[in-house]
């Protein structure tokens, strides 16, 4: 089912009762999710993700804009008829019920035509239990069974009535690392079997980059970039962006471009040339201030490297090692940069030089934060 948000907005009154104006959770959203495809929506804590999830569920109705699933206006649709299976953070399953039980109860409300016997309840149940791998498990109560099994419980309830559309607000969270893992996993290979529509709510950006077909990058109720994974983690739209998306973050640095040269302190560290509207900044002998994010990977150990820093101290962590250094012009505490073990011949001392590699650079505007275009030269 294809699912469009047409200029969106949901505003709650304050809770804090001295604050008049409103909340604006989720501020003039427009964007189409494709059939058949896993969406990641990721943002820090309170930027909008569960309301944007409960607009679309039907358990909000939004201030303004209109939500369409296919064709269909569903809008003023009450949740129920939606057609949407949901999954939480706390698994909400009926403590005194089994496994079975409650992966059957939603299809006891069903009425009319669509009334089914107990026999085609269990049948259904025992199909998606297979499918979440838990069909050894049906005769169990929840409180024996461990988060992650509970979680495919909660999973396996929402797909019961085969649903068009499955949301997933933090499913993980509550579940320990490696078993998160395991389980996001397990969630990308159910979606890629069902085919069904799914939005996966995170504020984990490895979460969302690593089983997500596209992310929709949020902050303040605000939509700052959607885009494939790896496109938006290569080519992010603004400093806020880059520094949420990967591990270790982007290490961002103070400086400015001048005649064509990106300056950190006195060391011109790269040669481009601006393209957009900076390139025509760039055109005089003036300099823009901007602010220069290098990817952990974006640093390459070379003895006539443009960029020095003082070593602080080098981790082997196996495959790669992570050399920690200092700077005046970092934005921050430490600079760590992930070079392949191999490469790591030679560092010692007090200081390292790098070079950079140009696609693991990215500049931004020093006021707006937003990102310059530029070649390398
Ligand atoms: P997220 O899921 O990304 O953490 P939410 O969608 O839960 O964020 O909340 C977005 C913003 O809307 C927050 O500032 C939150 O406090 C506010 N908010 C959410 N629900 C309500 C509500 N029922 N009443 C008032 N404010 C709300
Ligand atoms: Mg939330």
């Amino acid at each position: 089912m294809k699912i469009t948000l047409d200029h969106v907005t949901k505003r709650f009154p304050n809770r804090n009762k001295k604050i008049h104006e409103d909340v604006i959770a989720v501020n003039d959203f427009t964007f189409e999710i494709l059939d058949g495809k896993l969406i990641g929506l990721l943002g820090p804590s309170g930027c909008g993700k569960s309301t944007t999830l409960n607009l679309i569920s039907g358990l909000e109705m939004p201030s303004a804009g209109r939500i369409f699933f296919g064709d269909t206006d569903v809008t003023n649709l009450p949740a129920e008829n939606r057609g949407v299976g949901l999954v939480f953070q706390n698994y909400a399953l009926y403590p005194h019920l089994t496994v079975m039980d409650n992966i059957t109860f939603p299809l006891g409300n069903l009425r009319g035509a669509e009334k089914l016997t107990k026999e085609q309840m269990r049948a259904k149940a025992t199909e998606v239990a297979k499918l979440v791998q838990i069909g050894e498990l049906m005769e169990r109560r929840p409180s024996e069974l461990s988060g992650g099994q509970q979680q495919r419980v909660a999973i396996a309830r929402a797909l019961v009535k085969m649903p068009s559309v499955l949301l997933l607000d933090e499913p993980l969270s509550n579940l320990d690392a490696r078993l998160r893992l395991q389980t996001r996993e397990e969630l990308a290979r159910i979606q890629r079997e069902t085919g069904i529509t799914t939005i996966f709510v995170t504020h984990d950006q490895e979460e969302a980059m690593s089983i997500s077909d596209l992310i929709v990058v949020m902050k303040d109720g605000v939509i700052h970039q959607i885009g494939k994974p790896q496109e938006v983690y290569d080519s992010p739209c603004n400093l806020f962006v880059a520094k949420f998306l990967g591990t270790p973050p982007i290490n961002v640095f103070e400086g400015c471009v001048r005649n064509g040269q990106v300056f950190i302190g006195e060391e011109a560290v790269l040669d481009v040339k601006l393209t957009g509207d900076a390139g025509a900044a760039d055109s005089g002998d003036g300099s823009l201030p901007v602010w220069i994010g290098i990817r952990p990977e974006g640093f390459v150990p070379a003895n006539d490297g443009r960029l020095t820093c003082a070593l602080s101290k080098i981790e082997v962590m196996g495959r790669d090692t992570s050399v920690v250094s200092t700077h005046p012009s970092f934005v921050g505490t430490t600079i760590r940069s992930i070079i392949p073990s191999e490469d790591v011949t030679g560092i010692g001392g007090e200081i390292v030089r790098f070079r950079l590699k140009p696609s693991k650079v990215c500049l931004f505007d020093k006021t707006t934060e937003k990102t310059i275009g530029f070649e390398a030269r």
